[in-house]
């Protein structure tokens, strides 16, 4: 089919021709009879216009970024090139014996998380780590229903991700919250409380969501396995522990990874990422398919999985995390080590040196984060965590997580990665002092900020009393 475009006069400079409209391959009650009304703009113009946009955002290659939970490390641009390559560039459904690049990387990148991990097999396919949990929690529900248990419930502590119980629920599990003790930790009676033979798995992040390391998690596996029950590991803060341990040694048997937070890409807004699942041997059998297999001459999608719980995405999940995933490994090697590290040091640094002027609800060690609190200046000065978010703001600093975990008022969730210097921690650290100081002097200041941001101060009671949901406005 020919489409001939033509100038004309109209103010869209291009327009289809009648004689293409003659090609009325659309009813004709469908064909635009006005101009579209584009403006007329050069390359350049868009192009400023876009890169004016762009400039407004906030992004790692701009400044500090030390939002909890979600490891904003530095994204290598070589990871860019690798996954924009070319030769992987090729359709999803091509035959195996003319892909065997991108299934032997994957494959290979299969193999370094099952030895980071210390887990047994492994799926590449979920594209995030919610999308993990869940893939981890129909795994586990169909390994009961295999075995004839009817196990109804899953246990979660009250510091866990939201995605938690959400995950289980979608699964078809009840959900039962425990409560942390005064360490922020799993409180081991408040388990043995709920434990019975309708538990099917307990979910926990190690370290947990206020960066400190459950201390009795063999314990606690060894309750949950005598049980008969199953252990589940949220593997969001593997930031805080690759090299140095994995969760097959405390016990877990079913593990995600965010291949987007621990492994470097640019993720945030949604994504991309990728959230692959491990897990022990006995629960081999119920990974999604296909795994990607190698008989000893080529690499293979294997479709042959016994009980698998089916596909839980399209082909082999997200392939260019899964690139730059494997690019971020080989580039470290050992390295891995020091990333942990790193991470683990800078945080306890800048832990140190806050908690005089914030307040700490746990002073625990902490892992590669910790959580602070807006709670005496919210008493002393009126000034909530919010403000001091946005007070962030006005200094080139990407504001911290706020509001969680949950079991913390007025929380400030800092972690600074292993990637920044010390020259960056310390100035988070003295800005954080100015604003505590703000705080006392001049809190109507903090209460009014944004004031250098392209967006100022928005009016939230009147948002949130008439949210206007329509996007046209
Ligand atoms: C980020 C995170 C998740 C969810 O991962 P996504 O990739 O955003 O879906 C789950 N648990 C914890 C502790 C997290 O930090």
């Amino acid at each position: 089919m020919k489409v001939i475009f033509e100038k004309n006069n109209n103010s869209d400079g291009i327009n289809l021709t009648n004689e293409t409209k003659k090609i009325d391959f659309l009813p004709e009650k469908f064909l635009r009879t006005n101009n579209v009304g584009l403006p007329q703009l050069s390359e350049l113009d868009v192009m400023r216009h876009y890169k004016e946009l762009s400039d407004m955002n906030f992004c790692i290659e701009k400044g500090f970024y030390p939002l909890g939970s979600c490891t904003m490390k530095y994204n290598p641009k070589v990871n860019e090139f690798l996954a924009s390559l070319d030769e992987f560039d090729i359709h999803p459904n091509i035959k195996d014996e003319n892909a065997q690049g991108a299934l032997k990387l994957m494959f290979n990148l299969q193999n370094a998380l099952l030895e980071v991990t210390g887990m047994d097999a492994i799926t590449l396919q979920p594209s995030a780590g919610a999308h993990g949990e869940l893939t981890g929690m129909m795994i586990i529900k169909k390994y009961f229903d295999t075995i004839g248990q009817s196990r109804t419930k899953v246990i979660i502590p009250d510091s866990a991700h939201g995605t938690n119980p959400a995950s289980a629920k979608m699964a078809g599990f009840d959900i039962v919250e425990i409560k942390s003790n005064n360490k922020g930790q799993v409180d081991i009676e408040a388990l043995k409380s709920v434990l019975n033979s309708d538990v099917a798995a307990i979910m926990m992040t190690n370290p947990n969501t206020l960066g400190i390391f459950e201390e009795n998690v063999k314990e606690i596996s060894d309750l949950m396995h005598k049980n008969g029950s199953l252990l589940y590991y949220d593997g969001a803060n593997f930031n805080a522990i690759m090299g140095y341990t994995n969760p097959k040694l405390m016990g877990f048997d079913v593990v995600h990874l965010n291949l987007h937070k621990t492994f470097s890409t640019p993720h945030g807004g949604g994504g991309p990422g990728a959230g692959v699942v491990a897990v022990v041997d006995k629960l081999k059998e119920y990974l999604p398919k296909p795994v990607i297999a190698f008989d000893g001459n080529k690499y293979y999608r294997n479709y042959d999985i016994k009980n698998s719980i089916g596909s839980v995405k399209d082909f082999c999940g997200n392939f260019s995390v899964l690139v730059r995933a494997y690019a971020y490994i080989l580039m470290m090697g050992k390295n891995l080590k020091l990333a942990t590290e790193n991470a683990v040091l800078n945080a306890n640094y800048l832990k140190e040196k806050l908690k005089k002027y914030y307040e700490l609800p746990y002073n625990e060690p902490c892992m590669h984060e910790f959580v602070i609190t807006g709670e005496k200046q919210k008493a002393q000065n009126g000034v909530s965590t919010l403000n001091i978010a946005k007070a962030l703001m006005d200094k080139n600093t990407h504001p911290p997580t706020v509001y969680f975990p949950l079991i913390v008022h007025e929380a400030i969730m800092i972690e600074p990665t292993e990637s920044e210097n010390k020259q960056v921690l310390d100035e988070f650290i003295n800005t954080m002092i100015q604003i505590a100081k703000e705080c006392e002097l001049n809190p109507q200041y903090v209460l009014d900020a944004p004031h250098n941001t392209p967006v100022k101060k928005i009016d939230e009671v009147t948002a949130a009393r008439h949210p206007d949901l329509n996007f046209k406005g």
